[in-house]
């Protein structure tokens, strides 16, 4: 039996959600995330191939006591192997749960693969119901093949489906109830995403940024809402029931109300750097050492050491805040 360690830190916080980017690249280019030219795409030779994704997973969870894996990007359904690695995953330890965030285009083609696979569950991240507003925010219009997406995933099982949705100022602040009115007639659970600093322009400004009062604000014009009564752990959401449930609603205030004394999330980079946080400005290389025939177990000491550095919180306040190099699309959100 192999000896695990936790992904423990200075504040007694442990690691054990394991966000994989499986690619920087993306088939929309949502404004708040990226700009309508695309970015400089990783090269090819850095990317980690399949088998070392997975050999870095496997480590996580035999070795260091990974309990979820979440496959993200840039969009993770543009990488060929996707459910490849999901599957393989799964045969790791079935045990382990398996989720997926995507913008859901092409999802309606491989949801049942995926399910098959022994993917849990989809995040999917959807802005607007209108087409018009759902084309100016991701600069495509293919509002159709996201709605088809999530109704194959709700098929196929991969439930219970989430919503992500981040409200911009003049842009879609405005739908919120509308959202959310449609996410309970469809049976998906919606949460509102407060905007972060983590745009790749840099354009991010606190005063804009629409704030998880507003959107309460928004949303208790229309529905009655009133804290879920299960206990939030380390979900980053909030959860309201609305109108007496048992529809409810997430508010995620990374921002205005940080959960940070409560993660447990560690991050890999498609390109195979450990991040302990969204917002660290140091990552630890494991790919080198990956490619240069490092053992399981010094692969293992160096991402323990990686924890080690985590932060208490992401500082978006202080003076001092510096966004990190990376934006979210590169650093796998
Ligand atoms: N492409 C996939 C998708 O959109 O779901 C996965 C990657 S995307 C970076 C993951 C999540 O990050 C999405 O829900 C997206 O809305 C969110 N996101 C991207 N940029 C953001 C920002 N600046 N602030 C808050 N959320 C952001
Ligand atoms: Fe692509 Fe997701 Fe970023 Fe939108 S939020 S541009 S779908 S990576």
């Amino acid at each position: 039996m192999p000896h695990t360690r936790p992904l423990s830190d200075r504040y007694g916080r442990v690691a054990t959600d394991l966000r994989v980017s499986l690619t920087d690249r993306c088939n929309l280019r949502c404004s708040y995330c990226m700009p309508a030219e695309g970015l400089d795409w990783l090269p090819d030779d850095s990317v980690l191939t399949d088998d070392e994704v997975v050999r870095l997973i496997r480590i996580g969870v035999e070795l260091l006591g990974i309990r979820e894996v979440r496959f993200t990007g840039g969009e993770p359904l543009v990488r060929r192997g996707l459910v490849d690695i999901v599957r393989r995953t799964h045969e790791i330890d079935p045990t382990v749960e398996t989720s997926l965030t995507t913008n859901a285009l092409g999802l309606v083609r491989v949801a049942d693969a995926l399910a098959a696979a022994g993917l849990d569950r989809v995040n999917v991240s959807l802005d607007s119901i209108r087409r018009e507003t759902f084309h100016a925010i991701t600069r495509r219009d293919r509002l159709q093949d996201v709605l088809d997406g999530l109704a194959a995933a709700r098929d196929a099982g991969l439930g219970p489906v989430k919503v992500n949705a981040v409200l911009m100022r003049g842009q879609n602040d405005d739908q919120a109830a509308e959202l959310l009115r449609w996410a309970i007639a469809e049976g998906y659970q919606l949460r509102f995403i407060e905007q972060m600093p983590l745009d790749a322009q840099h354009v991010w400004n606190r005063e804009q940024m629409v704030t998880a009062d507003e959107i309460f604000e928004r949303l208790e014009s229309e529905f009655d809402l009133e804290p879920a009564a299960e206990p939030r752990g380390s979900a980053p959401a909030e959860l309201f029931r609305v109108d007496g449930g048992p529809a409810t609603v997430g508010v995620i205030a990374s921002v205005t109300r940080p959960f940070c004394g409560d993660c447990d999330r560690v991050r890999l980079t498609a390109d195979g750097q450990v991040r302990n946080c969204l917002f660290a400005r140091e990552e630890s290389d494991l790919r080198t050492a990956l490619r240069a025939g490092a053992s399981d177990e010094v692969i293992a000491d160096r991402w323990v050491v990686a924890m080690r550095g985590k932060r208490a919180g992401h500082g978006i306040d202080d003076p001092s805040f510096l966004q990190p190099d990376r934006p979210m699309s590169a650093i796998g959100g």
